[in-house]
C-alpha cells in the first residue's frame, strides 16, 4: 500500500522530487558497518530514518535505480539453490529466483551497493539474470521458509545417521552453522557443507594478498568458489582448520599434515588436510574421503559396474581379478581413480571365502571384512615390513597401496609367483613403463613374467554436459595439434558442452574411465622375460587387440560424449 503511495507521489510530481535517501547517507551508513558483506547497515539505515520497511525499500530504490520486486512476486517465485549455493546465499541475503512461463532468472538482493555480492553472483551464474531489490525482512523470510525443502532435499540424499554417537566428528549441516556464532567457524563450516553439496573432491584455499581464495575441485578441474576478504580472516580460517586437524597453530613456517572428521546428514566425512607456508601466509588443501560411498550397510557398496567403463575393458578387468593367483599391476597418474578401481576390484572378490588383506599409505576407505593396515613410516611399518607381516597372516589375495621400492617390489612379485593374487598401482606413464619401471627397481625379469597376468592404465575423461550439449567443429589448428584430418571426423556427430548453470559454464558434467590394458600371453611372456624393447611390447600387445588410452578417449570423441580438447588433456596424440 504504502509502495504504491510512494509511487503515485513521484509520478505525480512530474519534477525531481527530494528523495528520502541520497548517496551520503548510504556511504555513511555502510562506512559505520564497515562494508563487506555485512548487510546491517540498511537496518541500522532505516531504524535511524524511522521509515517503513516499504517507504525505505522504495527510497533505496530510487538512490539505486534498481528496481523493487514486489513481496508477492517474491514469493510467488520458485528460489533456485542449484545456481547459487543455499548458504553463500543466506549470508549476502540474496536469492535466486525463477519467474513467469519461461523460468527467467531474477537475483533478489537486500543490498543493492555490495560490490562483493555483484562480482560473486557474477562468476557464478553463467546465464543471463536480472537484478531486483527486496527488503532484507522478505529476503529472511523466504530463506528460512526455503531451508525446510533444501533440507529435506538434503536427507533424502542419505539416510539418518545412528544419533546414539555424536562423539565422533563435528556436525556439518544447516543448522550448526547457523547455530554457531563465530565467524570463522561458520565460514569453514559452510565451505565444507558445500563441498560435500557439490560433490568436490578437493578443497583449496589459496593465500592472497587481501585474503584468501576458495576453489572447489569438481569433476577432476579446480572451479573459484568464493574470496574470503583481508588477511586476518584467512588466517584464521587456517587456524581454525589446524584445530580440527590437531596441528601446531603456532607454526606456521613449515608443511604439516593432518586429518580430521565430520558428521553430515548422509554420513561420516573424512577429510585429510595438508597445509603449506606461502609467502601470502598458509595455503591448506582438503581432501574429501567419502568412507560412507564404499563401505557395506545402509550405504551401496561399489562395484566394478559402477565404473562407468566400456563393456570391453569392464570383461577383461573382471576376468583379470577374477584369475586365482598372479599380479595385476594398475598405473596412472594422481587423481585418476586407480585407487577406486582397485578398491571396486577388491569388493568384486570379496566373498567372505577368502582372507583379503591390504596395505595402504594412507587407507582411503573402509571395506567391510577385509584387513587394511595403514603404513606408518615413523614407526618403521613401511610398505615392504608390512607386506612381509601380511605374507605371514595366510592372505588369499593382497593389494599394495603402491610399489615404490625394490624391496616393496621383490616380496610382491613373490608372494604372485607363491599362490596369492597381488593387486598393486606403480607410478608410470603407460602400461609398457610399468614393466621398464619394475625392472628398474631390481625385479628379475623371469620371475616377472611368470607373475604378471595383467596390466592396467586408466584417466578420468570429463563427459559433454547433458543440458548445454550442441553441435560443435574443432578448429583446423587443433585438429592439427590432435594428428587428425577433416576426413577422420567425416560421418560422426561431435558436440559439445555449451556451457550452463548445471555444469558451472564448464560444458562438461561427470566423468568417464577410460582404460588401456594389457593380458599376458605366452608371447608377451616371453618378450618381459627377455627385458624386449617397449615397441617389441607394443607391436605384440596390439597383435592381441589390447586397448589404448588414446583410441578409447578418442572413440568418446567421436561418438559426440566429450571434446577432442578433453581428449588431448588426458592423452597424448600418437606420433
Ligand atoms: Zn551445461
Amino acid at each position: 500500500m504504502v509502495v504504491e503511495a510512494v509511487q503515485q507521489e513521484d509520478a505525480g510530481a512530474q519534477v525531481q522530487i527530494a528523495p528520502q535517501l541520497v548517496l551520503d547517507d548510504i556511504r555513511q551508513a555502510r562506512l559505520q558497518a564497515l562494508g563487506g558483506a555485512d548487510t546491517s547497515w540498511l537496518e541500522q539505515l532505516q531504524a535511524q530514518r524511522g521509515l517503513e520497511d516499504a517507504g525505505f525499500l522504495q527510497a533505496l530504490a530510487s538512490v539505486s535505480g534498481l528496481e523493487v520486486l514486489s513481496s508477492d512476486a517474491l514469493f510467488a517465485a520458485t528460489p533456485d539453490f542449484e545456481v547459487l549455493s543455499y548458504v553463500e546465499c543466506s549470508r549476502r541475503h540474496c536469492v535466486p529466483v525463477r519467474e513467469g512461463s519461461d523460468g527467467a532468472l531474477t537475483l533478489v538482493l537486500a543490498d543493492p551497493y555490495s560490490e562483493e555480492i555483484a562480482q560473486w553472483a557474477r562468476s557464478h551464474l553463467s546465464e543471463a539474470y536480472d537484478a531486483r531489490l527486496a527488503h532484507m525482512r522478505d529476503i529472511r523470510a523466504l530463506l528460512a521458509g526455503a531451508e525446510q525443502a533444501v533440507r529435506a532435499t538434503e536427507e533424502q540424499l542419505g539416510e539418518q545417521l545412528d544419533e546414539s554417537d555424536p562423539s565422533e566428528g563435528e556436525i556439518v549441516s544447516l543448522e550448526a552453522i547457523e547455530a554457531d556464532s563465530s565467524p570463522v567457524i561458520r565460514a569453514v563450516s559452510a565451505i565444507l557443507y558445500d563441498a560435500l553439496k557439490q560433490r568436490a573432491s578437493d578443497i583449496h584455499l589459496k593465500s592472497t594478498p587481501g585474503g584468501m581464495n576458495v576453489k572447489f575441485r569438481l569433476d577432476g578441474v579446480l572451479v573459484g568458489v568464493s574470496d574470503i576478504r583481508g588477511a586476518d580472516m584467512a588466517q584464521r580460517l587456517i587456524s581454525r582448520i589446524k584445530v580440527m586437524s590437531m596441528l601446531d597453530i603456532a607454526e606456521r613456517r613449515v608443511p604439516q599434515d593432518g586429518r580430521f572428521r565430520v558428521r553430515s546428514k548422509a554420513s561420516y566425512v573424512d577429510f585429510r588436510v595438508s597445509i603449506m607456508p606461502s609467502i601470502h601466509g598458509e595455503d591448506a588443501v582438503l581432501r574429501l574421503l567419502d568412507r560412507s560411498s564404499l563401505t557395506g550397510g545402509q550405504e551401496k557398496v561399489l562395484r566394478l559396474a559402477d565404473l562407468s567403463l566400456e563393456a570391453a575393458a569392464m570383461t577383461t578387468l573382471r576376468r583379470l581379478v577374477a584369475q586365482p593367483y598372479g599380479m595385476i599391476l594398475v598405473t596412472g597418474p594422481t587423481g585418476s581413480g586407480k585407487t577406486t578401481t582397485l578398491y571396486a576390484a577388491l569388493q568384486e572378490i570379496n566373498h567372505g571365502h577368502e582372507n583379503i588383506i591390504t596395505i595402504e599409505d594412507p587407507v582411503e576407505y573402509q571395506l567391510a571384512g577385509v584387513l587394511q593396515i595403514p603404513v606408518n613410516e615413523k614407526k618403521g611399518l613401511t610398505f615392504a615390513r608390512g607386506l612381509r607381516s601380511i605374507l605371514r597372516h595366510d592372505p588369499d589375495k593382497i593389494m599394495v597401496g603402491e610399489v615404490r621400492d625394490e624391496e616393496t617390489a621383490q616380496i610382491s612379485v613373490q608372494a604372485a609367483l607363491t599362490g596369492h593374487l597381488v593387486l598393486t598401482t606403480v607410478h608410470a606413464n603407460s602400461i609398457f613403463d610399468v614393466v621398464g619401471r619394475l625392472l628398474h627397481m631390481g625385479v628379475d625379469a623371469y620371475s616377472l613374467s611368470s607373475a604378471l597376468v595383467g596390466i592396467w592404465a586408466q584417466r578420468l575423461l570429463r563427459l559433454n554436459c547433458p543440458r548445454c550439449v550442441r553441435p560443435y567443429e574443432p578448429d583446423p589448428e587443433q585438429l592439427a595439434v590432435s594428428n587428425l584430418s577433416m576426413d577422420a571426423l567425416r560421418g560422426h556427430t561431435l558436440l559439445a558442452g555449451a556451457g550452463c548453470s548445471h555444469c558451472r559454464a564448464t560444458g562438461y558434467k561427470g566423468r568417464q574411465v577410460v582404460a588401456e590394458y594389457m593380458t599376458m600371453n605366452d608371447r608377451l611372456r616371453d618378450l618381459v622375460a627377455t627385458k624386449a624393447p617397449v615397441s617389441a611390447l607394443r607391436q605384440e600387445a596390439a597383435l592381441q587387440g589390447s586397448q589404448n588410452l588414446r583410441d578409447a578417449a578418442m572413440a568418446l570423441f567421436l561418438a559426440g560424449r566429450t571434446t577432442l580438447a578433453e581428449v588431448n588433456r588426458v592423452t597424448f596424440a600418437d606420433a
